[in-house]
């Protein structure tokens, strides 16, 4: 994929399931990747195996919903390596009908999954305002276009990342900062690992839409590095402001 070579890509949440799969991904196609991340264990290991398979990797610990320590955090990476790529990936979820569910988990949901992303997308927005080129590619969930029983919060927030970066796509185009979205299906990762060990709800919820699937099969998170390393790439330079699915057919969004 064209330019990803001389590029340098922040992946938040880079620790987990999609996360490892993205920076992997960016490394492979010759970036350097900043790993981000809340785990420290889980940045570094995401970071080894970068450097293992011979790619360019560096830790950049930070919780993304602390704005004061995104900022330090991008101007560290800046610093180090400059800055192309934002890829807003963290995020935390839960299942549970919206009426059972207790405003304790409603907080961490918007905190990680919004309030973390607009933090993320005002630091790193901001210089590449200034340097006048950057993109940044959002991980929302098809949750966030069509709705997802047991997951009202975590819909309403991936809806509002959606809308959030559909108008950083129309703010920054004048800077020539682009913006998209990639909206994944469910997929086995240590997120929803966790939360099928929780909650036999969400047990029956994925395996429910795991056989609505056209495909015929839950997402893999290098389905989703895919789509992310094409929309950072040079050859998604025209691209700004749009959400594509990668969810096996799922949602067949017009
Ligand atoms: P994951 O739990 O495997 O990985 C998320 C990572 O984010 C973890 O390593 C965690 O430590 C980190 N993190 C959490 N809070 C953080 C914070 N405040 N600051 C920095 N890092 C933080 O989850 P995943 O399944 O890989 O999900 C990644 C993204 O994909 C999320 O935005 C999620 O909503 C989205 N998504 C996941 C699925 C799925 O089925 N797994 C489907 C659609 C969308």
């Amino acid at each position: 994929m064209r330019g990803l070579d001389t590029k340098t890509a922040l992946v938040t949440g880079g620790g987990g399931g999609f996360g490892t799969a993205i920076a992997r991904r960016l490394a492979t196609e010759g970036a350097t990747v900043a790993v981000n991340d809340l785990d420290e264990q889980r940045t570094a290991d995401t970071v080894e195996a970068i450097r293992e398979a011979g790619g360019e990797a560096f830790p950049a610990v930070a919780d993304v919903t602390d704005l004061a320590a995104v900022q330090s955090m991008v101007a560290e990476v800046e610093d180090r390596a400059g800055l192309d790529i934002l890829v807003n990936n963290a995020g935390w979820d839960r299942i549970s009908w919206f009426l059972d569910q207790e405003p304790e988990a409603w907080d961490r949901i918007l905190d990680v999954n919004l309030r973390g992303q607009i933090n993320c997308a005002r630091a790193a927005g901001e210089l590449f305002s200034a340097q006048e080129h950057g993109t940044i590619v959002a991980i929302s969930s098809d949750a966030g276009r069509v709705g997802s029983s047991g997951e009202a919060v975590y819909a309403g927030t991936k809806g509002g990342v959606i809308a959030f970066t559909k108008t950083l796509a129309r703010e920054l185009a004048r800077d020539g900062v682009t913006c998209n979205v990639v909206c994944p299906g469910p997929a086995d990762t240590p997120m929803t690992r966790e939360m099928r060990a929780e909650s036999d709800l969400a047990a029956s919820i994925f395996d429910a839409m795991e056989d609505q699937t056209p495909l015929g099969r839950m997402t893999d998170p290098d389905d989703v590095a895919g789509a992310v390393a094409f929309l950072a790439s040079d050859d998604a330079a025209f691209v700004t402001g749009q959400v594509l699915s990668v969810s096996g057919g799922l949602t067949m969004v017009g």
